[in-house]
């Protein structure tokens, strides 16, 4: 089993979910207690929130890429960054390293193609839905994304952080989230990517008026495939 490694804490709320999918897909897949070979750098939240704020796109690079660094010197034979919007700046993190990193724009890419979807809507932060990092990769990679309306967007965002990165889960927002999905649908969407890594934590991916693509669960599975690879075929035969 390879040693997967985490950079967390962007919220610890989802790093929390990543650790116990992580855990629970590998003692699944490999039976009695096994569990994941993995190492976690949670970072402090507030530190990060700060340059998103500011922009300051370089000094969050050269943070986060500090982490992956440390992360490969203690063991870690892949990288993952567990929040969507830091993918904005994956590329100077990955250049820092020399295992791989597992990228989560890519990995959702693969899952919407797998399942034909060609219109998904995408729910995340300001950072993410905006800035073009995430719909021009996913361009790139064959698949078209569309965003809420400018005032849906601040909805979005504003339940990310004061919300859901807080610990707090409202059933008030879940109807908010709800009625800009049905939206969308009623727009052409055709599939939802829940493209912010705690909203998983309120919206249940198999529970939506559209297939749901809930990037943790998407990140979660291919650090597992990376980990196990054919370890259980192997032990099967
Ligand atoms: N975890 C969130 C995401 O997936 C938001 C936190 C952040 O800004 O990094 O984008």
């Amino acid at each position: 089993m390879r040693t997967i490694g985490l950079i967390g804490g962007m919220s610890f709320e989802s790093s929390a979910v990543y650790y116990r999918m992580i855990n629970e897909m590998v003692r699944e897949r490999c039976g009695g207690l096994s569990s994941a070979e993995l190492l976690m750098h949670s970072v402090n939240f507030e530190d990060i929130v700060a340059m998103q704020k500011a922009g300051d796109w370089d000094g969050a690079a050269r943070r986060l890429g500090d982490v992956a660094l440390k992360l490969q010197i203690a063991g870690a034979e892949c990288i993952l960054i567990c929040t969507n919007t830091m993918h904005l700046i994956a590329d100077r993190v990955a250049a820092r390293i020399s295992v791989p990193l597992i990228h989560i724009i890519d990995e959702t890419a693969a899952s919407l193609k797998a399942a034909g979807r060609k219109r998904p809507l995408l729910l995340a932060t300001r950072y993410t839905m905006e800035h073009g990092f995430y719909a021009d990769r996913m361009k790139n990679l064959g698949v078209e994304i569309v965003v809420p309306e400018a005032e849906d967007r601040t909805v979005v965002h504003d339940i990310i952080f004061n919300e859901l990165c807080a610990g707090k889960v409202l059933d008030s927002s879940r109807q908010k989230l709800m009625q800009i999905i049905e939206r969308e649908k009623a727009k052409g969407a055709d599939s939802i990517i829940l493209g912010c890594t705690e909203i998983c934590l309120i919206l249940d991916p198999d529970n939506l008026p559209l297939p749901g693509f809930d990037t943790t669960a998407i990140h979660a599975e291919a650090a597992v495939g990376f980990s196990i690879g054919d370890e259980r075929k192997q032990k099967a035969a």
